[in-house]
């Protein structure tokens, strides 16, 4: 458990951190040029601008890509989330207390929990820093099974192949075993 949930936390980390620390440069295409020219609606809030408002392009600051026409405090308020969700399905049901325990132990950052019983969590934070002890985000774990009351199986047998994009993404090659529950016993 302990070299898992180290190297769990590091693969994450050096994943979010290659897009968290990525200074976006801003990109305007022509037709996000027309599109801010005449917008009159902020698309964040979705009201109209007044006359005199002050209006700005909003981008994403991961992509750098164009996003609407925007007021400035709305664009100002949409910034960068500081936690990065991590979800497990039940993760209070298992050995959570077991993996908080070796995040502890990983030393750089501290850990919040919101505790259910001493050895359930609801969900907890893992504070990751720069250099200098600054946060730069928290890996924030948190139980699917909690929005989700369901067996994993049955979730997945909600949906078709085809929703599987991000999962095709990475594994093409086993896709169809990693459809089914685990044939070993
Ligand atoms: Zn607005």
């Amino acid at each position: 458990m302990k070299i898992f949930a180290i190297y769990f936390v590091n693969i994450k980390k050096n994943e979010i951190d290659k897009v968290w620390t990525l200074e976006a440069k801003d990109m305007l295409f022509k037709e996000d040029k027309a599109n801010f020219k005449t917008s009159t609606n902020c698309w964040i809030c979705r009201k109209d601008f007044e006359e005199d408002e002050v209006r700005v392009r909003d981008h994403c600051r991961f992509t750098g890509k164009y996003r609407g026409a925007a007021h400035q405090k709305c664009n100002a308020l949409f910034r960068k989330p500081k936690f990065v969700p991590v979800f497990f399905h039940n993760l209070s049901g298992y050995d959570a207390h077991l993996f908080v325990k070796n995040l502890n132990s990983m030393g750089e950052g501290n850990i919040d929990c919101i505790p259910n019983t001493e050895e359930k969590y609801i969900s907890f934070s893992k504070r990751i820093q720069d250099e200098e002890g600054k946060l730069k985000y928290k890996l924030r774990f948190l139980d699917s099974f909690k929005f989700m009351a369901s067996s994993l199986d049955k979730l997945v047998n909600n949906l078709k192949p085809k929703h599987f994009e991000n999962v095709k993404k990475h594994f093409d090659v086993n896709f169809d075993m990693l459809l089914r529950k685990g044939v070993f016993p």
